[in-house]
């Protein structure tokens, strides 16, 4: 689907204003954050800090955290930067954790549910995100949130971490914006809960739609079930948009969809206006969303929203892009 209409879209001539559109970067490794500059992106929406675990054959600790965080920064040009706090656990294992062996492991001790369970390590990691306000502005993000408590706890922890840097002569601020990942259906349909909790979301559609869903991500047995395009998730994220707009919370989306061009104009419909997206898309997306008008995704997500299956909606979601490209 993509291949058909990506000549047309980068010889498209017909540019409107994206004034109102965010555009972040999705950044895993340092390689990732080169192009970023060039791209005009407004800073990297979601740097999946677990990579630096994952890749490590023992914890690292504050320094060596620090380093590799530091060295994203610093090939991305120090722009503003969303620090997604470790999201392991599930598939995300490395060999040294300290993980019982757990039958569902994406409904186990994943995401802010390990950090809070360790502590030490949860602090160490937050002591190392904060030490980087001295070089970029930061704002830090936790993962697999599902009751506010954990917000709380998490927050609680942050200030600690920035006391204890400041007594330890790091020049940092009082304090540092905390956000959540709306990434499972207990935070997407309690929302509201959040709002004083959290200074902004961020929608993570990966998991939200495998949790919805209740069907695998990465598993291909259930790949059509497990899919963004499927009515229940459309609804959901349609709920997110309303509830962060009436509650005034900066929102924006950095699961997979955000980079899919044929889902965009559904997020755009729905009232997004903020995306973090795989870094290489950028310039493709740019050109995506400046060819959609509010008018017109505002009617498409109209019809998708009565649409009771993802075929139906792929396909409302292929006769639009025929239409505006
Ligand atoms: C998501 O779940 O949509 C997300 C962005 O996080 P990850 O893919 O890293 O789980
Ligand atoms: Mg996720």
């Amino acid at each position: 689907r993509f291949m058909k209409y990506k000549t047309q879209m980068v010889s498209s001539s017909f540019l409107h204003s994206d004034s109102d559109i965010s555009l972040y970067g999705n950044v895993e490794i340092a390689a990732e954050a080169i192009h970023l500059k060039e791209y005009q992106a407004k800073g990297i929406g979601l740097l999946r800090s677990e990579f630096m675990v994952l890749q490590a054959r023992s914890l690292p600790g504050f320094a060596e955290q620090r380093e590799f965080m530091a060295s994203i920064l610093q090939k991305a040009g120090y722009i503003s930067t969303t620090i997604r706090t470790l999201d392991v656990g599930s598939d995300k294992v490395a060999e040294f954790m300290d993980m019982t062996s757990e039958a569902n492991p994406a409904l186990g001790l994943r995401g802010i549910r390990y950090s809070l369970a360790h502590p030490e390590e949860f602090l160490i990691h937050l002591k190392a995100i904060v030490s980087l306000c001295e070089l970029a502005p930061i704002q830090i993000m936790l993962p697999m949130v599902s009751m506010p408590w954990e917000v709380v706890k998490a927050r609680q922890y942050l200030h600690q971490a920035i006391r204890e840097l400041q007594a330890e002569g790091y020049h940092v601020p009082d304090s540092v914006p905390l956000g959540i990942m709306v990434e499972t259906p207990a935070c997407a349909l309690g929302i509201e809960r959040f709002a004083h909790l959290a200074d902004f979301f961020s929608v993570g559609t990966n998991d939200l739609t495998q949790y919805i869903m209740a069907s695998d991500r990465g598993n291909k047995c259930v790949g059509d079930l497990c899919s963004p395009y499927q009515p229940p998730v459309l609804e959901l994220l349609q709920r997110i948009a309303d509830a962060s707009k009436s509650m005034a919370v900066p929102v924006s989306v950095c699961g997979e969809t955000a980079s899919d061009i044929f889902y965009l104009p559904l997020l755009h419909g729905m009232g997004y206006r903020s995306f973090s997206v795989r870094t290489s898309t950028i310039p493709e997306i740019r050109v995506v969303l400046s060819g959609i008008d509010s008018k017109r995704s505002r009617y498409l997500v109209e019809q998708a929203l009565r649409c009771s299956s993802a075929e139906e909606t792929i396909q409302l979601c292929d006769n639009f892009m025929a239409e505006i490209l």
